[in-house]
């Protein structure tokens, strides 16, 4: 397979996390490419792979030096998708040579995909580029960095390999929702260095990471029929919106960039 190939098959796999869930994974369907992915790595020849109960799968590949001992270099990718759009019959499409027009991504549905929002397009003209039916996700973040890192197995066992050092891989799930390293074991793991192949762009290597941290903001309202509610309902809803008016408005992902930090209101829900 090539690694298009590869990718493509990746995102035919609905692996949407989800941040309600406590179990590990949050959700059973991404069992299914944690499993293929397991299964693709024994048909390689990988001969150490192992799934845990908890849903990472590690693989090791030897070394083909038979001089030095070199250090393990692990490379780390995550299978699940995130929560904002359906991951759920991506219907992928590729777009070879793209000439840098906006995309019609879904005539039906007036969804396009313009370089002028989208200012990383005018960097793959040229290109051949996977799309979506602009009615999914695609999956790409981090199928991506699994069909990169499944490849470079594909190469690495193979006969002609270049010379390397022993290398450790590791899929692992939920990561969208901050809890991808929650079950991961380093030891198992074993890699004295590792290097995550997701986001960023191309050409970029990361050597910080994003922090954030969440909250859930619980408001308990006073309901009240709305004929006798004077000077007796609090409505949360408006609570709400009355708390996120009080965060500085600057604060926000559209007003800031680079290491400026934002507060992020991603959902508000509740009845009066
Ligand atoms: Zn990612």
């Amino acid at each position: 397979m090539t690694i298009k190939e590869r990718f493509i098959h990746y995102t035919t796999f609905d692996t949407q996390s989800d941040d309600h869930s406590t179990s590990s994974p949050s959700t059973d369907k991404q069992w299914a490419l944690l499993k293929a992915l397991k299964e693709e790595l024994i048909a390689l020849g990988v001969k150490d792979v192992e799934l845990s109960s908890h849903g990472v799968l590690y693989a090791h590949i030897p070394s083909n030096s038979t001089k030095e001992i070199v250090p393990t270099i692990g490379f780390i990718a995550h299978v699940d998708t995130a929560l904002e759009m359906s991951g759920k019959d991506v219907k992928a499409r590729v777009i070879n040579n793209y000439d840098g027009k906006a995309i019609t991504l879904n005539q039906a549905q007036n969804i396009i995909m313009d370089p002028e929002h989208f200012p990383a397009l005018k960097r793959v003209v040229g290109d051949d580029l996977v799309v979506t039916d602009g009615t999914t996700l695609l999956g790409a973040d981090d199928k991506a960095g699994v069909a990169i890192i499944m490849t470079l197995v594909e190469s690495l066992v193979h006969q002609d390999a270049p010379i390397h050092g022993p290398i450790a891989i590791a899929f692992t799930p939920d990561e969208e929702i901050g809890r991808g390293v929650e079950n991961f074991d380093l030891a198992r793991m074993g890699a004295d260095y590792a290097y995550t192949i997701d986001g960023s762009d191309i050409e970029f290597a990361n050597y910080e990471n994003f922090n954030a941290a969440s909250a859930v903001v619980t408001i308990a309202g006073k309901s009240i029929h709305p004929g006798d509610a004077k000077d007796k309902m609090v409505n949360s809803i408006l609570v709400a919106m009355e708390f996120n008016a009080l965060l500085p408005s600057e604060d926000v992902p559209a007003k800031t960039e680079g290491y400026q930090g934002f507060n992020h209101v991603t959902a508000i829900e509740g009845r009066s």
